[in-house]
């Protein structure tokens, strides 16, 4: 084992924050029911093919079946009824699109706590509109969210998103990642004050973001984020020609960013319907 990638983990202690997907060690023996019922999206991610799930948190080239709220519910229902029914202790939102642009994502997450009061409610997001709706989940009971944060810089972020769609306009650009970002800061800040248990995913793309690293791990930190995910790029839709990271670049990122934040080293990246143990 790299001498980096030993001092990565001792400086990444084993944790679980009462969710499987937010351990840094692994699959515990629970699991979540994620519950497709949000195919909007409010920005547009270069790496993003849309005819699939969220790249941002789900696994590449699927495509989940979208379900009304009420069909939602009966497969939570259903999924708690079966054999592996007490283990599934977490619901989660993570698509196929953006959860927080779609009304049906309140409406279920609010059904579910109705019915299964002691369920983890979880949800991911880009982080556009998580300030503007962070109280409406604190009042639903959603206690885990992940936002995917890949820079701090607008310059970079506008070779990473085409647009963001803000107050009825279409923006481009630096301009649009700007607003972006200053969200999903904001947007971490206030989850983490509401006292969620608040998980970063950052997308790697060699050439891209790889250089900012460092400050976006201390900057995260400082707004009360409690675990760190670094996602190899898959190369898909305008980023197709794009390198993944290799192997050694993405332990070697993990790693110095574990000298800040805990950083994830198991994520599979789930399908945006998934039901299971992890
Ligand atoms: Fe695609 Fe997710 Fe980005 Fe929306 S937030 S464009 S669904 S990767
Ligand atoms: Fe896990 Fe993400 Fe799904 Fe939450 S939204 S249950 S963190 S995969």
């Amino acid at each position: 084992m790299h001498e980096h990638c030993m001092q990565g983990m001792i400086n990444s202690p084993n944790l679980n924050l009462g969710h499987p997907c937010f351990s840094t060690s692994g699959h515990g023996k629970t699991g979540r029911i994620h519950l497709a019922v949000a195919p909007g999206c409010n920005i547009s991610c270069n790496y993003c093919v849309r005819k699939f799930d969220c790249a941002n948190e789900s696994r590449p080239g699927v495509t989940s079946k979208v379900q009304t709220s009420v069909e939602a519910l009966e497969t939570v229902k259903k999924a708690k009824s079966s054999s592996i029914g007490s283990k599934l202790t977490v619901v989660g939102i993570a698509g196929p699109g953006e959860p927080l642009a779609n009304s049906a994502t309140f409406e279920t997450l609010r059904g579910v706590k109705q019915h299964f009061p002691e369920m983890i409610l979880c949800l991911s997001t880009n982080g556009l509109l998580l300030p503007e709706k962070i109280e409406e989940l604190v009042d639903i009971g959603v206690s885990h969210v992940t936002v995917t944060l890949n820079t701090l810089d607008e310059k970079v972020g506008a070779k990473i998103y085409s647009y963001v769609r803000w107050e009825g306009k279409t923006l481009i650009g630096p301009d649009a990642a700007r607003i972006l970002i200053d969200h999903q800061l904001e947007g971490i800040k206030l989850a983490s004050k509401a006292g969620m248990t608040v998980k970063i995913n950052t997308v790697l793309i060699p050439g891209v973001n790889d250089q900012l690293l460092y400050s976006l791990g201390m900057e995260i930190k400082k707004r009360g984020a409690h675990i760190h995910n670094i996602m190899p790029l898959i190369p898909q839709g305008k980023l197709a020609k794009n390198m993944a990271p290799t192997k050694d670049e993405l332990i070697s990122s993990r790693s110095s960013l574990g000298l800040i934040l805990p950083q994830m080293q198991h994520c599979q990246q789930c399908r945006a319907d998934a039901i299971g143990l992890l």
